[in-house]
């Protein structure tokens, strides 16, 4: 989910062969409502030929390999709930189009329990008339969320190797035969497909930019910059060691699967499956990459025509991957989501079958894979204190980072997100705002008293030109001390100040500061 691009290359663009030459302008309403259902052109798909050929962004190098003439078969599932029936069909065509047929066991189709008519009949009616016996439909009957869903495809898949897709996806020329040559040099593999952009509004495929698939301490995925060695090596062609998946493409041997324990079927809806399945594969003696020849173009839409509520579901799954495989750095995932580690509020339900896998597999630590394969993560292992910080002259109020690009700490009404997240260190630094979490990200800010005004700062941590200024003495209840001046973190009643409310440094006045969370 939520995953950001770090670069896009701008190929030549277009619709891409039997696609149309020029963007349809079509503001009526009806266009306007299916845009707003399933967040992305579904009038314009259905305009678009279901048989285009998308416009092949394969490094060059990938044009010229040649494969064994005996790979295992694939079985390719799609799930959906409610998207637009040409979407689903366009991803069923591209994929018979682009693989070759003898490689194509066959394709599973899992309805999540979609409430739209056109994708019963029509749908049952279009693909045994056009492609017998190649597609089966398998319906759910309650919404069972994207990650039984995929469970449900897999239960049913008959071919040695699954691949797993959304349903509003299209296939590059080749995509096939390069993830199937790597399972079958080793079926611990997981393959990742390298994902393209589809234009929500226009349809047209954007190539991304070579990434591995990272994530934050909140367990969001993103892409990230692929490793060094990679890099170095010059080959754009060559597979990227990637921590996670972003989710919407992915191919593991079937009975591979099966035996690491697929994914945890006690997340629901949506988010975390896809970072669980990183730790656990690494940890537990597989690996995971994306293979730049092997493409598949993904439409990132607007919004999702289901559930809303993704944010509590990415949290609570996120918290069953923590208290899996996270070990002592479990405190982060909390840290990131800015709630406490012993009643967090989320119920993220029983975990113990996971455990005991975890066990019979005998996996490595959360430690040996941090080192091996996501280095870029920022550890915070030095935090003793998290979260929400009060003063009690100032009831409802709580510290805050302010606007991000300011280099002010303010008091504003608690929300207990992420910009009132602080923490208090072993070594005495007060930090404020969201974790950086990786490398690729600035880190939250140090609150300073460089002893100049009565105002407090926020300043990168390592451009303190004293490091003493960024250090304040903290127990709970007790004062907020600068270690460099002696004087105190304040909160000072003011007429012309927001919420009439001022944070200052000044002479100890005795007032009191609460933190709502420890390191457990
Ligand atoms: N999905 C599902 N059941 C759900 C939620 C999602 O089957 O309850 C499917 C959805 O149809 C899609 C996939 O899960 O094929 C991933 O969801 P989505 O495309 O909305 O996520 P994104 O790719 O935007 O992160
Ligand atoms: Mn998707």
């Amino acid at each position: 989910g939520l995953a950001k691009p770090i670069g896009l290359v701008e190929g030549p663009g277009g619709l891409g062969q039997g696609g149309l030459a020029t963007t349809l302008q079509d503001d009526s309403r009806e266009a306007e409502g299916k845009f707003e259902e399933y967040g992305y052109n579904a009038q314009l798909s259905d305009r678009i030929s279901l048989d285009r050929t998308i416009p092949d962004y394969r490094p060059k190098k990938c044009r010229q390999m040649t494969y064994s003439p005996d790979l295992p078969q694939v079985s390719v599932v799609f799930i959906f709930v409610n998207e637009a029936l040409s979407v689903i069909l366009r991803s069923v065509h591209s994929v018979i189009n682009h693989t070759p047929s003898q490689l194509l066991k066959e394709v599973i189709l899992v309805d999540d329990n979609s409430d739209n008519v056109e994708l019963k009949l029509n749908l049952d009616q279009y693909v045994n008339k056009r492609y017998p016996g190649l597609v089966k439909i398998v319906r759910n009957s309650r919404r069972e969320g994207l990650i039984r869903a995929r469970l449900q495809g897999w239960k049913v898949a008959t071919a040695p190797v699954v691949g797993f897709f959304d349903a509003h996806v299209e296939f590059n020329t080749g995509w096939a035969e390069p993830a199937l040559t790597r399972i079958q040099e080793d079926h611990r593999r997981i393959v990742l497909p390298a994902i393209d952009n589809i234009k929500y509004s226009t349809f047209e495929v954007q190539q991304y930019a070579n990434a591995a698939h990272g994530y934050t301490w909140g367990l969001w995925c993103m892409y990230i910059i692929p490793p060094q060695d990679w890099l170095d090596h010059g080959d754009e062609s060559a597979p990227i060691r990637t921590p996670a998946m972003i989710g919407c493409s992915f191919v593991v041997d079937r009975e591979y699967f099966g035996d690491i324990g697929l994914l945890d079927p006690g997340m629901e809806v949506y988010g975390g499956e896809n970072i669980e399945l990183g730790m656990r594969v690494w940890q537990c003696g597989g690996s995971m990459e994306v293979l730049p020849c092997s493409r598949v173009a993904h439409i990132e839409r607007t919004k999702k025509p289901y559930n809303n509520d993704i944010d509590y579901y990415a949290k609570r799954n996120a918290l069953r991957a923590a208290e899996v495989w996270m070990d002592d750095f479990k405190s982060h995932v909390y840290m990131a989501w800015n709630i406490p580690m012993t009643n967090p509020g989320v119920d993220f339900g029983d975990v113990s079958e996971r455990l005991a896998l975890r066990q019979r597999l005998k996996c490595r630590s959360f430690r040996w894979y941090l080192e091996n394969v996501y280095p870029e993560m920022r550890i915070y292992n030095d935090t003793l204190t998290y979260g929400e910080v009060r003063n009690s002259k100032a009831s409802g109020y709580c510290l805050d980072q302010g606007a991000e690009d300011d280099d002010r700490a303010i008091l504003y009404p608690c929300h207990g997100m992420s910009s009132q997240l602080v923490r208090y260190s072993a070594d005495g630094l007060l930090q404020l705002g969201p974790l950086g979490s990786t490398a690729f990200l600035p880190d939250s800010k140090c609150l300073v008293d460089d002893g100049r005004g009565r105002t407090p700062t926020l300043k990168k941590c390592e451009d303190v030109a004293r490091p003493t200024q960024r250090l304040w003495n903290f127990t709970q209840s007790g004062p907020i001390v600068s270690r460099d001046t002696g004087r105190c973190l304040e909160v000072e009643m003011s007429k012309d100040a927001n919420f009439g409310l001022r944070l200052v440094v000044q002479r100890c006045s005795g007032q009191k500061w609460m933190i709502r969370n420890w390191i457990k």
